[in-house]
């Protein structure tokens, strides 16, 4: 047995080995709320810039298309969507050789149709929600919220068909 006195409020006890950062449990305890309380107090002044406001929308919306294209592209990779660089398709805005997939709803990621690159940027963006809390934008949130979706609709599926 050794004595330690804790570094934070001095208190002296007996222990078996040396602790980790020398902190008594109820000083180390008092520490961790406060190094939460002061994480939480950061990211909520970060959610409240104006910084962070500025940019929260093209934030929301890269993520959101960054998801959708990707799975356009996995679904060409196994041949689910015809890969438009070598299957001649028409553009079906005018016409054209169509040259990308285009999105109108990026919640629905294979819900897309053939557009040349000019009727494409003229289609402008696509649909996406951001009604999710502010200080989730990851790719993960978008997950778990087209997740949650899909679910809803199996449910009402299941519903409809009962
Ligand atoms: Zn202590
Ligand atoms: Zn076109």
């Amino acid at each position: 047995m050794i004595n330690e006195t804790c570094v934070s409020c001095g208190k002296v006890r007996a222990l078996k080995r040396a602790s980790l950062y020398g902190w008594c449990r109820s000083c180390a305890k008092a520490g961790w709320r406060e190094y939460y309380a002061q994480r939480r107090r950061k990211e909520k002044q970060r959610v409240q810039s104006e910084r962070f406001k500025k940019n929260l929308r093209s934030h929301i919306r890269s993520a959101w298309t960054y998801h959708a294209v990707s799975q356009v592209s996995a679904a060409v990779r196994d041949n689910r969507l015809p890969r438009l660089s070598e299957v001649y398709i028409a553009c079906v805005d005018c016409g054209k050789r169509a040259t990308d997939w285009e999105h109108r709803d990026y919640t629905k990621p294979l819900d897309v149709a053939p557009c040349c690159r000019s009727c494409n940027s003229k289609r402008g963006n696509a649909y996406f929600p951001w009604h999710y809390p502010v200080t989730e934008r990851s790719m993960k949130s978008i997950r778990r919220h087209l997740d949650a979706q899909r679910r809803e609709e199996m449910k009402n599926n299941a519903r409809n068909q009962a």
